[in-house]
């Protein structure tokens, strides 16, 4: 199978297999659309069984910010980036010093940024030998978490799904169960407490558990059991495919809002969780919070202030998408993936 017939394949720009033989460097980068500006995404080290696994996943992951960087407003077109190869084996400077050489020759069609088994201080070292990265550690000063935007936007989003759905404008008492409490759960524990939010959480991680209990007044338990609480909310922050045909049948809340990318098994799933009665805020609106900084970054004028204001906006997108899917009596994954293609419809059409 080429890339042009790949079922995720999805009307690519460009993809572009990267080869350094002296460094060793084998990876992928993908172009989906820069109709709203340079593609932006991160790249991701893993150490993919097969080219054809490490395809499907940049492809997919390609096409995802185009669409969240559309649907969030942005300047910003979708690309992502995957190097083969484990993250934590000897010699990955030397690899990602020879894929910032091959960034650096897109002259800025596609930037790149940190995702899994790429952090700031590898985006530092890319930074070497490419202009085009974003993530970096120098570019958060005071170890500044990026991830505070992501949860910021993810509390605009469970704020408004709140009121959509229970008709309520505080989160006062309002029961969250938060799945994984990393980078972008534990901050969002944090932002929902200060709501007066009651929270119920899991990781598989037991430190990160009793930190948050201890912190955040939360009940505990079992990973296994996190999505079928009995809550109002329950925020998926941790894996892709949470919301499967096994997972959803057991949800007893009302509202899915949680800021992991992917968390439909299959698209389909966004239509069971409709039939189900199920607000589900789809993943990439609501997680769209550290884009609107990078996008300050790609564009030269960080203004922070500016930034969480255009985050907290989010509230009205998701609420723009939550009227929509009941207006058309449709799943709101199928909404956001509409909204993002017309945007880009009509930038080309005012070209
Ligand atoms: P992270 O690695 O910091 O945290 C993930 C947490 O999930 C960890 O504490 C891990 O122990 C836990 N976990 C793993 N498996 C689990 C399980 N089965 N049950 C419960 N907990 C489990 O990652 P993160 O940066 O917080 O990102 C979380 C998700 O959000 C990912 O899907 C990521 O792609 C997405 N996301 C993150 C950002 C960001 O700004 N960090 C932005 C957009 C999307």
């Amino acid at each position: 199978m080429t890339a042009f017939d790949h079922p995720e394949f999805d009307g690519h720009e460009q993809v572009l297999f990267c080869h350094d033989g002296a460094a060793g460097l084998r990876a992928i980068v993908a172009v989906h659309d820069t109709t709203l500006g340079p593609a932006v995404g991160g790249c991701r080290m893993h150490p993919y069984a097969t080219t054809a696994e490490a395809l499907a996943d940049v492809l997919r992951l390609s096409r995802g910010m185009t669409f969240k960087n559309a649907v969030a407003g942005l300047p910003l077109g979708g690309g992502k980036a995957v190097i083969v190869g484990d993250p934590a084996a000897p010699g990955k400077d030397v690899l990602l010093r020879a894929f910032g050489r091959h960034v650096q020759a897109l002259g800025g069609r596609y930037w790149t940024s940190i995702d899994v088994g790429v952090h700031p201080h590898d985006a530092d070292v890319i930074a070497e030998e490419c202009a085009y990265v974003i993530g970096r550690a120098a570019q958060y000063p005071g170890g500044e978490n990026p991830s505070h935007m992501t949860s910021l936007g993810g509390l605009a989003g469970i704020r408004a799904a709140v009121a959509h759905t229970m008709l309520r404008d505080d989160l006062r008492g309002v029961r969250v169960a938060v799945q994984g409490l990393g980078n972008t759960g534990r901050e969002l524990c944090r932002l929902l407490h200060d709501e007066g939010a009651d929270l119920v959480v899991a990781d598989i991680d037991d430190q990160a558990v009793r930190d948050v209990v201890h912190s955040f007044g939360a009940g505990a338990v079992p990973p296994d059991l996190i999505h079928e609480q009995d809550v109002d909310v329950f925020a998926p922050c941790a894996l892709g495919g949470v919301l499967n045909d096994d997972t959803i049948p057991q949800l007893k809340a009302r509202i899915v809002c949680g800021l992991a990318n992917n968390q439909l098994r299959h698209p389909h799933h966004g239509a069971v969780l409709r039939e189900a009665g199920i607000t589900y805020v789809p993943d990439y609106v609501v997680n769209a919070g550290g884009m609107i900084g990078v996008a300050a970054l790609v564009n030269g004028s960080p203004d922070r202030p500016a930034e969480r204001r255009r985050v907290l906006a989010l509230h009205n997108t998701v609420l723009t998408v939550l009227r929509r899917a009941d207006t058309e009596n449709r799943p709101t994954s199928e909404i956001a993936d509409a909204m993002a293609r017309e945007r880009i419809a009509h930038s080309r059409s005012t070209w």
